[in-house]
């Protein structure tokens, strides 16, 4: 240690000082765009790969800067959450999200909605209440609305999100287990939930068909799925490759770049036309 030299640490200690000077403006930035409702939310379709048919929409948030630019939420969320302004901006992707999802032409299947909700949204106590208003406020079907969740939320099993799920999934809402398969290796833990679906993460779906772990893993998802009774999601499908081991799979339910990107509201609309 020592032969890194005192130089060594000053050039160290500026850079995580500038870090944290970062971190500051950029929390205060958040404050400012939360005041100013600058995060428009965006949707992605999640197709029915036999029908072609938007089986739903998942909502993906982006925070708009004075110019114009989005800014990916891989790039916020993280301070949003360790700052707690995650709550006051997960309301407002919830309200906005149900309410352009109230507007969405109606058919036999409307698509569902998909919600992202971070941990500790999830566990604030009067999360399950908002959610239930914000339903009423607009007339919103329970039954047209996915949450979803990390499976580091259900592992933790706090009483807090425990009580939330329960009363969610009463009020006829479906649970999705969002990422899945990139938290724990022992799966035992589904057991204990009754979910509605999960989402097979992109890294799996990334490696079809070349690399065989990504097989094997696809391959036991979905036959726990349909033993557990779960839909099934498979998340960042880029080519008819994948596309067609999924559904060999008997994967229903595909969402990528293959089918659409995440669109702002009016493209969303002519994509279902
Ligand atoms: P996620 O929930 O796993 O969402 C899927 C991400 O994968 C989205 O990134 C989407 O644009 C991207 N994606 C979709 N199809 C493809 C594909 O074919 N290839 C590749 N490479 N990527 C694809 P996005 O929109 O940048 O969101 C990143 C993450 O930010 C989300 O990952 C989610 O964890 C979080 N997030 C987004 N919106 C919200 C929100 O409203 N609340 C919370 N708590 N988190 C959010
Ligand atoms: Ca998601
Ligand atoms: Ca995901
Ligand atoms: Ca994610």
């Amino acid at each position: 240690a020592k032969s890194m030299g005192k130089g060594r640490f000053e050039i160290f200690h500026k850079d995580f000082h500038n870090l944290a000077v970062n971190a500051m403006e950029m929390e205060s930035s958040l404050r400012k765009a939360l005041e100013e409702k600058s995060f428009p939310v965006w949707f992605q379709p999640i197709v029915d790969m036999q029908t072609g048919r938007v089986a739903g929409c998942e909502a993906l948030v982006r925070w708009q800067q004075a110019d114009g630019t989005m800014i990916s939420p891989a790039d916020f969320i993280p301070m949003a959450e360790e700052t707690g302004l995650i709550v006051p901006l997960g309301k407002l992707v919830l309200e906005k999200a149900i309410a352009a999802a109230t507007t969405w032409p109606c058919t036999r299947q409307t698509p569902y909605l998909a919600v992202n909700v971070s941990a500790p949204q999830f566990e604030e106590p009067d999360f399950a209440d908002m959610v239930a208003d914000c339903l009423t406020t607009n007339g919103f079907p329970a039954k047209r609305l996915h949450i979803e969740i990390t499976e580091s939320l259900l592992f933790s099993r706090s009483e807090r999100a425990m009580a939330t799920l329960q009363r969610l999934q009463r009020l006829g809402i479906s649970i999705a287990i969002d990422d899945f398969g990139t938290g724990y290796a022992n799966l035992a833990y589904l057991r204990d939930f009754s979910l509605q679906q999960i989402k097979i993460d992109k890294s799996f779906v990334a490696g079809l068909p070349d690399q065989p772990e990504c097989m094997e893993i696809v391959r036991s998802v979905m036959e726990l799925s349909s033993c557990m009774g779960f839909s099934v999601v498979a998340e960042g499908i880029e080519t008819e490759a994948q596309k067609k081991i999924l559904q060999d799979f008997s994967c229903s339910l595909g969402q990528g770049y293959l089918f659409s990107r995440p669109l702002p509201e009016q493209k969303l609309l002519s994509y279902f036309r």
